[in-house]
């Protein structure tokens, strides 16, 4: 069984290596003719310079998402507060979240949250839907964070009041490399449905044309 599971991840790895390999493909071709249309015309090469910026870097947010995929299997789940890492991502995101003129609001749960858990992980998933939300919602939206629990399980939801998704794109967007953004790299939430899958958990998304869009996430509460 062991076999299977390491065999399945080479197999998932290696459509993400092809995808990979295809959406930087196009970037280097693009910087490359701009570089021989340059050379070819005697232009100065600054005319191209902003254009070459974002194909560059678009390269290099590909390559920084994709090592979360290879990075080996943690091992070093210990049991932390997912009340801690909502916290730490309202942090890391409140300067970008007020530069969109966007709030986050967060609602704590009652009981302890207690989740075992990689942390650094739990921190990108979150910092994804959030990133997300902020991405899609025009100026002056808010972000939702709720934190609710049972006796068995705690559940996080993330909600915006951004345009939506249409129906035909839901089952999309958890696919590697689809994105609606001129210059995302759609491997966000891709990354998130893994990591949710590492810490046996479950991910959801209800959407709404016009109302917004909300993830709900579970995660089994630690004993
Ligand atoms: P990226 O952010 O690079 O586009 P993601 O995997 O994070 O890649 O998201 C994939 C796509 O899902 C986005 O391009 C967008 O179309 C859609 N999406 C994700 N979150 C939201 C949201 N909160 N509201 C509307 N659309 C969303
Ligand atoms: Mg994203």
């Amino acid at each position: 069984e062991e076999h299977m599971l390491r065999s399945d991840k080479l197999r998932v790895i290696g459509e993400l290596a092809s995808g990979m390999a295809h959406e930087i493909r196009n970037p280097l071709t693009t910087v490359k003719g701009f570089l021989q249309i340059s050379k070819a015309n005697g232009y100065n090469i600054e005319n191209w310079y902003s254009l070459i910026m974002e194909e560059i870097d678009r390269m290099s947010d590909l390559t920084g998402e994709f090592l979360q995929f290879s990075k080996p299997h943690s091992i070093d789940f210990r049991v932390y507060s997912l009340h801690e890492c909502v916290l730490r991502v309202i942090a890391l995101m409140e300067s970008e979240a007020t530069r969109f003129g966007h709030q986050i609001h967060y609602k704590e749960a009652t009981e302890p949250v207690l989740v075992l858990m990689d942390q650094d992980k739990m921190i990108q998933l979150l910092l994804n839907l959030v990133k997300n939300a902020c991405e899609a919602m025009e100026e002056n939206g808010v972000v939702h964070m709720q934190l609710t629990s049972d006796t068995k399980s705690v559940t996080v939801v993330i909600a915006d009041n951004g345009p939506g998704i249409p129906n035909e794109q839901l089952e999309k967007i958890f696919h590697p490399f689809f994105t609606t953004k001129e210059s995302g790299t759609g491997l966000g939430l891709s990354i998130c449905y893994k990591i949710v899958q590492d810490h046996q958990g479950t991910l959801e998304v209800e959407s709404e044309l016009g109302t917004g869009t909300r993830f709900i996430i579970t995660f089994p509460l630690a004993q």
